[in-house]
């Protein structure tokens, strides 16, 4: 049956709503997809709901074709399954927590490792029971720092995520193997929703594991940075990409006295190099870590750095361990980075955190003006410099005192000769130009992109932390091997809006342009007036269309002017718009314009569901 444009609901508005920044905001706000509720909460209207549901087909068609099965979890979760894996923790203030009547916690699922693998765990016991995929599209509810863009980052969306359970990583029935079904899967997904997409290595995050890729789209408002080599054969995000080969050099000469200068009121890095008379890159940006150990080996915490590679009078013994991260001033630490080499240092601690102001304070660190030269009083610090940092230059540091920097700062003199031992690492943000990691003479090249998807080597985290095993073909135990993959569903329908591809551009001064595939209709009839043959020639012309698989019909029923209804079809993205007006039709024509197309073609009426069918296969 078709649908009447006066029988649904379709508010668009004229205005550019003010609060929407990103095109597939304003658009789905324009057209009637979606009404704002609360922040980062969205009603999704007919047509938006169509397009979801849409893509939620395809989803399915897909997620069944990978071997994976659907089930549905709840979103009200008792809090405890969080903190058994410590996630409560991890996921901070972006997970929903509350109360119920008889004072116990609960979360809101952000994702739902615990939930499928505590309920695994209840059923599955034997490697014969595995492989197993489950994958379920549900409502996720995250805590957003800073919900914008609509519904590419909101606190309320759907998420289709999938969950697969394992005895090996290798061979038939392996990890890899369904990890590379659910990328395939992923690969025909994006497709077939019409969108463009790199793959590329990804930072696990609070999820935890070993391996894992994003599917991103690029587009000039997206979030994400995505840096890959001019050579094509290395893509990563910007929180894992490597950086290729970089040498350091710390026994430069010195070029004058240490020599402390007060530059109060100089709040940044630029202000400082200004006032110097030197340029950020020849500043050296010290920022103050925490290393944590895991909770339980708290108490051992005397002995918690003794794996530090070389004995040295500045080794960890001490409860509180503190990182000096030095970049250049006109670089950024990635955290990620930072962390791994603080784990090679030792494995067994956990996090490593920015220190808040006022507790780096309490222990002797002039946060704003803290050089690499700072021994913060009993406290054992460990200095891990950046190569490019750890460069022969004339640099400034901060001085280790309020309202302080030095000149002439030498890491000869200030730090090596004093005792010191930095390490010398990759801890910082690639940056276009940067070599690549491939060290083939391939450069980077970075450009913006909106993560779709995500699949990850989960391993054992979950399953050690739950407990829950199965037997393998040996009839030994061990946790379930895992891995996760997730969809945004509400950011794929936003990320096709957002396309910027030459020729698959998502909107253009008009409206949006969805491709057939997610369009809530991929056809519109507009009757220039509603009535007598037109009106039966539309109900006709519907029926047959609707008999092509995939094709649904709206027949623009409304006694508006035709500048009005042209205008609305293109504004809600219709893929092909079918007119039928009383002068073409007194020469038994009807007007066919595809959203795209400048102008529209004039078909025989007998012709016009096989030219719609043709048009279509290509929309
Ligand atoms: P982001 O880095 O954008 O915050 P994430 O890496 O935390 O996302 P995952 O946990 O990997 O997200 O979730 C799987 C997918 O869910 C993401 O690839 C993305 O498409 C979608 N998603 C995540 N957060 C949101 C959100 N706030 N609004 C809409 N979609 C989201
Ligand atoms: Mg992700």
């Amino acid at each position: 049956m078709p649908t009447y444009w006066t029988r649904t609901l379709i508010p668009t508005l004229r205005e550019l709503p003010s609060e929407a920044e990103v095109p597939s905001h304003q658009l789905m706000l324009r057209a009637g997809y979606i009404r704002k509720l609360g922040s980062g909460v969205y009603d999704y209207l007919p047509l938006g709901w169509r397009s979801l549901r849409k893509i939620m087909e395809i989803i399915r068609q897909e997620m069944a074709a990978a071997g994976a099965v659907e089930v549905s979890l709840p979103a009200l979760i008792p809090l405890d399954l969080y903190q058994k894996t410590g996630r409560d923790q991890a996921y901070g203030d972006n997970l929903f927590r509350l109360k119920d009547r008889h004072g116990r916690l609960q979360a809101l699922g952000p994702t739902h490792e615990e939930v499928v693998t505590e309920m695994v765990g209840g059923y599955i016991d034997s490697y014969k029971q595995l492989p197993l995929t489950l994958y379920q599209i549900q409502t996720k509810f995250r805590d957003e720092y800073r919900p914008r863009f609509g519904v590419l980052r909101s606190r309320e969306f759907l998420m289709k995520d999938a969950y697969s359970f394992h005895t090996r990583v290798d061979g038939p029935g392996g990890l890899g193997e369904t990890y590379q079904a659910q990328f395939d899967a992923y690969c025909r997904i994006f497709r077939r929703c019409g969108l463009d997409y790199v793959t590329v290595e990804a930072e696990s995050g609070p999820i935890g594991g070993s391996a894992s890729h994003e599917f991103m789209v690029p587009s000039p408002t997206g979030e994400d940075t995505i840096l890959e080599s001019d050579r094509q054969n290395y893509a990563a995000n910007v929180e894992k990409c490597e950086i290729g080969r970089r040498t350091q050099n710390l026994q430069g000469p010195v070029r004058g006295d240490l020599e402390k200068v007060a530059t109060p009121n100089f709040p940044t890095i630029e202000t400082v190099a200004q006032f110097l008379k030197t340029e950020p890159r020849r500043v050296l940006k010290t920022l103050v870590y925490e290393a944590s150990l895991e909770p339980a080996l708290k108490v051992k915490a005397e002995h918690a750095l003794e794996a530090a590679a070389e004995p040295s009078p500045r080794a960890f013994v001490s409860e509180r361990f503190f990182v000096l991260a030095v970049v250049r001033g006109d670089h950024d630490v990635n955290e990620a980075k930072l962390t791994s080499v603080i784990r090679g240092i030792n494995p067994r601690i956990q996090t490593v955190t920015l220190m808040e102001q006022h507790d780096a304070l309490r222990h002797g660190f002039t946060i704003g003006y803290v050089g690499p030269h700072a021994v913060a009083g009993e406290a054992i610090t460990r200095l891990v410099v950046d190569f490019d940092a750890a460069q022969d230059a004339d640099w400034v540091a901060g001085a280790n005192e309020v309202d302080h920097h030095v000149r002439h700062f030498n890491w000869q003199r200030e730090v090596l000769g004093r005792g010191g031992e930095p390490v010398v690492a990759d801890i910082r943000n690639a940056l276009e130009g940067d070599p690549s990691p491939r060290d083939d003479g391939g450069v980077l090249k970075a450009r913006k992109g909106i993560e779709v998807g995500h699949v990850f080597k989960l391993g054992t985290k979950y399953s050690t932390a739950l407990e829950v095993t199965a037997q393998d073909d040996k009839g030994e135990r061990h946790p379930m091997i895992m891995g996760c993959y997730g969809i945004g569903v509400n950011r794929i329908l936003a990320a096709v809006i957002e396309r910027a591809a030459a020729g698959q551009e998502g909107h253009d001064a008009n409206g949006m342009i969805l491709p057939s595939a997610i369009a809530p209709y991929p056809v519109v009839i507009t009757t220039i007036r509603h009535q007598g043959a037109a009106k039966d020639l539309a109900d006709k012309l519907a029926a047959e269309l609707e008999q092509i698989p995939g094709v649904d019909v709206l027949i623009d029923d409304r006694d508006e002017r035709p500048g009005v209804k042209f205008k609305d079809a293109d504004l809600i993205g219709i893929p092909l718009r079918i007119t039928l007006g009383d002068k073409s039709l007194a020469k038994g024509e009807v007007e066919m314009k595809p959203r795209r197309a400048a102008k529209a073609d004039l078909v025989p009426v007998g012709e016009a569901v096989k030219r719609a069918a043709e048009l279509l296969k290509q929309l």
